[in-house]
């Protein structure tokens, strides 16, 4: 019986967040099981899906680059394990005011989205269909 103590000996230490989520048990069926979303060519972690932002009153836009490729992305705040590549330039820029750079999984140099970069404002579009989700349980 006193072996329930050793077993729960898992230190669910997210940072920057309180302790009072594991209060309960059983009682709460609420799946907070954390996510994030990987680089689907290697797995590389990128982002999670908590860094989703609204950026011009969405948080998904299409896009057609100069080369009429269409992309589909989504805005974070964050992410991690990327790279960017060249200078930050305007041209042909999707976010007005925003200045633009490749950006590429860290890992394995997948092209998978562009960070946008303001006088007062960093964000990250990248191409869902290069991302998988994955499942941290
Ligand atoms: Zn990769």
């Amino acid at each position: 019986m006193r072996a329930s103590q050793l077993l729960r000996g898992d230190p669910t230490s997210a940072p920057g967040t309180n302790d009072d989520a594991r209060a309960e048990d059983d009682a709460a069926p609420t799946t907070r099981h954390a996510s994030f979303l990987a680089c689907a060519q290697c797995g590389q972690r990128v982002t999670v899906p908590s860094a989703r932002v609204e950026v011009g009153g969405a948080h998904l836009h299409t896009f057609t680059n100069p080369h009429g490729l269409r992309f589909h992305i989504g805005c974070f705040a964050s992410v991690a394990g990327c790279v960017v590549e060249g200078e930050p330039t305007t041209y042909w820029t999707w976010f007005p005011g925003y200045a633009w750079q490749v950006e590429n999984c860290g890992s394995c140099r997948e092209h998978l989205g562009w960070r946008f970069e303001s006088a007062a404002d960093v964000f990250h579009g990248l191409v869902l269909d290069r991302l998988i989700e994955v499942d941290e349980s």
